[in-house]
């Protein structure tokens, strides 16, 4: 029950998930089907009401061949038996919450997460009458303190961005199922290689597709993979009604990048250890977190919960203005990373994200919340996504750019 949809090795499935010959043409690699309409065969309904899933193509907001094949990838890859995409990571995320919270509903998300993610819960949700509270996910016992008879939703992320915390998944889905919620998980940072989120009691795995399934850095898209019944919901509202679909160019190119997933994680995985045993060895950084490093505070939680660490890195240099100070250093003198933001590239990407500044603009943390920040991230911390290049050469571009 808990991989519906993956017959086939990982490896098989990333390649063959989703991807069928072209019949009338018999080409062996998937066409692109960039029609906004198809024809109809039936006087049929014009309503999300009447769709069903074996309805034919009639409309791409609806449905579209070559998006549908990247859903069916998508799915097989995280073992659900359903996945809708949408136009960004952010749409995925809107998805969730406008599909499944109604006014009057309560909704426990992760008090540090994707920064539009917590923007969007503490700042649009509450104008929707949606009632927020934002709780330490790494903390069953907070999130047991948080329900309410109307939550209906607990949202989290897991390693959440940016600083790589972890969400003990078995144990959170254990109290959203005692509470009658639904549980997403983020899981962007561990893409589906990373976590089995299903065996693990998630009802809604969410990517942003702009990172690892993608993986080349060239095109934006989300994605939220769950069981039929839910991922059907999710179609009506999310894409018929809201309207944030992925272009099938998009779907197209997110799909040539899936198929070589399993590969490339196991390379970021790889590069990222050697990538962060390296730093944690070099006396200018004051502290890493890398969920394959034995020093991660939640190393025992990775080990059960993770079969690929991925690639991302946050480590730490000192002060604020020393983070400044190397982030500069960094502009001027990386060759190889690229310094901005994003993740989950063949290429690395760097950026340096300041404690106060985030806590201002997204997190607004206070007390215990806040140390819990700091002891992860102390006054800021630059993240790191360690892309396909030979870790050597990452290694002596920071070396360069570390002062
Ligand atoms: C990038 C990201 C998002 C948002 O995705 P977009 O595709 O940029 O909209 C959401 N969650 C996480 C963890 C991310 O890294």
């Amino acid at each position: 029950m808990t991989k519906p949809n993956r017959p086939a090795g990982i490896m098989t499935t990333a390649i063959h998930a989703g991807d069928h010959p072209d019949p009338a043409t018999r080409a062996s690699a998937p066409p692109i089907h960039m029609s906004s309409t198809f024809l109809s065969d039936d006087i049929a309904g014009f309503s999300a009401h009447d769709l069903t899933p074996d309805s034919p193509y009639t409309y791409t907001r609806w449905a579209n061949p070559t998006v549908a094949g990247l859903e069916a990838k998508i799915a097989a890859l995280q073992g659900t038996e359903a996945c809708l995409a949408t136009a960004s990571g952010m749409a995925a995320a809107s998805a969730i919450f406008f599909t499944f919270l109604s006014s009057g509903d309560h909704l426990i998300v992760s008090d540090v997460s994707y920064a539009g993610v917590a923007e969007l819960a503490r700042d649009t949700l509450p104008r929707m009458g949606v009632e927020v509270s934002t709780v330490n996910m790494s903390d069953p016992a907070s999130v047991a303190q948080a329900i309410r008879p109307n939550t209906r939703l607990i949202h989290t992320e897991s390693p959440v961005n940016p600083i790589g915390r972890l969400t003990d998944l078995a144990a959170i889905s254990k109290l959203a199922r005692q509470a009658g919620a639904l549980l997403s998980c983020d899981a962007t940072f561990a893409s589906p290689l990373g976590m089995d989120t299903s065996a693990l009691g998630v009802d809604l795995t969410m990517h942003s597709i702009t990172k690892y399934i993608g993986g080349h850095g060239d095109a934006v898209g989300g994605a939220v993979a769950g069981s039929s019944e839910l991922i059907g919901k999710m179609r009506a509202e999310a894409s018929i009604h809201h309207g944030g679909i992925l272009s099938p160019f998009n779907a197209w190119l997110i799909a040539r990048g899936a198929t070589t997933l399993p590969l490339r994680m196991k390379a970021h995985e790889a590069g990222a250890m050697a990538v962060a045993k390296w730093l944690e060895a070099d006396p200018r950084v004051t502290r890493v977190i890398y969920p394959g490093l034995a020093s991660h505070p939640q190393a025992d939680l990775a080990a059960r919960q993770m079969s690929n660490m991925s690639g991302m890195i946050s480590f730490q240099v000192g002060s604020a203005a020393d983070g400044e100070r190397i982030a500069q250093l960094m502009i001027e003198r990386l060759k190889v990373i690229h310094y901005a933001v994003s993740l989950g590239h063949h290429r690395s990407l760097i950026f340096w994200m300041g404690t106060d500044g985030l806590m201002e603009t997204s997190f607004r943390l206070e007390g215990a919340q806040l140390a819990d920040y700091r002891s992860f991230a102390g006054d800021g911390i630059f993240r790191l996504s360690v892309g396909l290049e030979d870790a050597e050469d990452l290694i002596a571009d920071l070396d360069g750019a570390l002062g």
